[in-house]
């Protein structure tokens, strides 16, 4: 996804228009420090092998985090609400068209619901989201005195999940992806993609949610591989490691993971 925010141009959860400008990387073997053979399924050093190997691929992790932020949490929140059950073309076109009228956040709040839904119809869902926005924007000026949540950089990370927390609409993977790109704080995103992975892999059971995975994901990983580790999975997830057709073939982790070669039917969560 280009996540256009109208101030600096950044993105998350979709890598695959950054990494399609370069070849990728051949992944090294041996790029862990451990053989894979011992490696069991969900244990740290099999993940930290995984995400090795996937970050020598795709290299997210090389990416700095002003590269994703553009200084205003509020802009990764808002943007990050309209991302919710659309794709991010939609999503952007949405975010870019409110914002080209309103620069200011305290001009968006100051529409109507029915005018915010109008301007943000590409994104799907407009009137629920207008509600939202606006309900969110209210209880931010309360809250903050104005419409800007710069002061979360220096708050602590389990105050900011909190509150975010709270926020109507907001769930865990919104937080997540507010925390690790606008406030580059420990979280890690879990969408279809690395869920998919993360099940395959016998990291989590077939049936795990993906607010599971993320709690689990969250207590396990490194802060400095999350969000490359993220980012890298979406991408494994849409080139190789795909819903229906995975490319086992062609797949870098392939010996470390439990559900290479299986059939269809038996590979874990297909969707
Ligand atoms: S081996 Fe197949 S199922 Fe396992 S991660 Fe790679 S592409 Fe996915």
């Amino acid at each position: 996804m280009s996540r256009a925010t109208g101030t600096k141009r950044t993105e998350r959860n979709e890598p695959a228009k950054r990494a399609s400008g370069a070849a990728p990387r051949q992944a090294p073997r041996g790029a862990a420090s451990v053989s894979p053979s011992v490696l069991h399924p969900g244990s740290l050093n099999h993940i930290l092998f995984v995400l090795r190997e996937l970050e020598e691929l795709y290299g997210f992790g090389l990416l700095p985090a002003d590269e994703f932020a553009t200084g205003e949490p509020l802009d990764g929140l808002m943007l990050t609400l309209l991302s919710q059950n659309t794709n991010d073309r939609n999503r952007d076109k949405a975010y870019e068209t409110l914002r080209a009228g309103h620069p200011a956040w305290g001009e968006v709040a100051a529409l109507s619901s029915s005018d915010i839904t109008s301007l943000i119809r590409p994104a799907g869902l407009g009137g629920t989201k207008a509600a939202r926005m606006k309900d969110i924007l209210g209880r931010i000026f309360s809250d903050f005195g104005g419409y800007s949540l710069v002061a979360m950089l220096d708050w602590a990370p389990e105050d900011v999940r909190s509150y975010l927390s709270a926020l109507p609409g907001i769930g865990p993977k919104t937080v997540a992806c507010v925390m690790a790109f606008d406030l580059d704080m420990p979280a890690f995103p879990v969408d279809t993609h690395v869920a998919r992975l993360s099940r395959r892999l016998g990291w989590a059971g077939e049936k795990a949610s993906p607010e599971r995975i993320q709690e689990f994901l969250e207590a396990t990983v490194p802060y400095d591989l999350c969000r490359g580790g993220h980012l890298d999975m979406i991408e494994h997830g849409r080139k190789i490691c795909r819903a229906r057709k995975p490319e086992c073939g062609e797949c870098v982790i392939s010996r470390v993971c439990g559900s290479f070669g299986l059939p269809a039917e038996k590979r874990a969560a297909a969707r």
